[in-house]
């Protein structure tokens, strides 16, 4: 058996009932072959991919709360340290009822490549709870948070791991986790970013991501002659990443006519309006069938059976923003029918290995999470050294090194594919730039 296939062998066998983490490892074990079988010896005598895909620590603990009823509640609290070869460890917290072991080792995973990606200093780890913040008052939240930090506030640091947001954890969440961050620790430092302005956060931090999907598919897409101008887009999601890349796409030009939430979705020919989107999501935390009854333009279409409406709506390019395995074999069929030219990923492994497969086969573009969305936390690095030299940027500055850093990304992977005979299939590229750099790192810091 090759090596790669063995190391994957012993990830399933040794994490079980953690398909996400499966899928993972195999998406990125598979696209490194060539790379592995070059160095064979070498790496099989350092263990490096086991080294590579074991977490260096996991800490699991109870959160308890007390409601607003005065009941107590328990949640489990997650935070897998999994790679410091580059860097601090560095990832969002999840708030989700979805959330397991298994669902936090590939967020971790995916993240040790894509910190990697962005050429900054950053190791990779994940975190969360399968606490809902979804219809709890500003008080359970802050009663969830509060406990959480008290938990981790053992085991993070400015210098040791920095946290941040992902689905669930927003502006909010952040707020009441440095108070008590702060609180317990006595130390007013950058543990998290995605902070608010007034106390250390970084200016278009919150657009971070959504800005720079779009600047790395314009990147794409004018390296093939072409531009964002005049083009349909189809988003999924409607939280903070989804919002962000709805606004900069319109702004380079292109109708973006969809968004969703877990309850069901909108089709609004006229383009959506982010001022109403953000209004309903992020001020009245409400569902997305208030955004249809507010415009005459806009479809709302309830989601049955699970099916994932978007991807049936034509398009030329189609950003999924929402969670994982959103897009499925049949989405991406519907998608190459319609005649889809480039897929690029907002959320953090929306789209099925099959469906993956499936477009690439069908020439379409497409360019992995770790690669397009790396901009938030490429944002929360460049927030880090603010914090660090106790400064803060202009919006312009930051916006600007995020266009650089995405338009990097591009280059990198785009070199990389090409370097190892798979010109075009930017999941390898994504891969192997990002593995690279912390293999040579492990590497250099001997066997630990
Ligand atoms: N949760 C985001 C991600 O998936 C951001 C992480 C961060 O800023 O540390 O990359």
């Amino acid at each position: 058996m090759s090596y790669v296939d063995e190391v994957y062998a012993m990830v399933v066998e040794k994490n079980p009932a953690q398909p996400e983490f499966h899928q993972a490892v195999k998406e990125v074990l598979e696209s490194l072959r060539v790379v592995i079988e070059a160095h064979e010896d070498e790496y099989r005598k350092d263990a490096l991919l086991e080294r590579i895909v074991t977490p260096e620590r996991q800490l699991l603990f109870r959160v308890p709360w007390v409601d607003d009823k005065g009941q107590v509640q328990v949640n489990n609290g997650y935070r897998v340290q999994f790679n410091s070869a580059i860097g601090p460890y560095k990832g969002g917290l999840r708030l989700h009822p979805s959330v397991n072991l298994g669902i936090i080792k590939f967020l971790g995973f995916e993240q040790i490549f894509k910190n990697s990606l962005t050429g900054l200093p950053i190791g990779g780890g994940k975190g969360g709870s399968d606490f809902d913040p979804k219809g709890k008052s500003d008080r359970e939240v802050m009663a969830f948070c509060q406990s959480f930090m008290t938990e981790l506030c053992k085991y993070i640091g400015a210098d040791t791991d920095v946290p941040a947001g992902d689905i669930g954890t927003g502006a909010r969440e952040i707020g009441y986790l440095f108070g008590q961050y702060k609180r317990i620790r006595g130390l007013y430092e950058g543990v998290l970013t995605g902070k608010g302005l007034s106390y250390g956060g970084s200016l278009a931090r919150t657009e971070a991501t959504g800005y720079g999907l779009l600047y790395l598919t314009n990147a794409l897409l004018q390296d093939h002659g072409q531009s964002l101008s005049g083009k349909t887009v189809v988003v999924s999601g409607a939280g903070n990443v989804a919002i962000y890349a709805i606004q900069k796409a319109q702004q380079l030009g292109a109708n973006v006519v969809t968004c969703s939430d877990s309850t069901g979705w909108i089709y609004d020919k006229d383009g959506i309006d982010v001022e109403l989107l953000k209004e309903i999501k992020e001020v009245k935390r409400a569902r997305l069938s208030e955004y249809a009854a507010a415009k005459p333009s806009a479809e709302y279409h309830e989601k049955k059976n699970g099916e994932h409406g978007v991807w049936t709506v034509k398009c030329d390019v189609a950003l999924p923003c929402a969670t994982q395995n959103e897009l499925d074999l049949d989405d991406a069929k519907a998608l190459v029918a319609n005649g889809v030219y480039a897929v690029c990923e907002g959320a953090n492994m929306p789209t099925t290995l099959e469906a993956t497969e499936f477009l690439q086969k069908s020439g379409v573009l497409f360019v992995p999470g770790k690669a397009s969305n790396a901009g938030g936390v490429a944002t929360s690095a460049l927030e880090m050294s603010q914090n660090s030299e106790r400064l803060s940027w202009s919006f312009e500055e930051v916006d600007q090194k995020l266009k650089g850093i995405m338009e990097n990304i591009y280059k990198n992977i785009s070199a990389a594919a090409k370097e190892y005979g798979m010109e075009g299939n930017y999941v390898a590229g994504a891969n192997i730039a990002g593995f690279l750099k912390v293999a040579d790192a492990m590497k250099a810091q001997g066997i630990v």
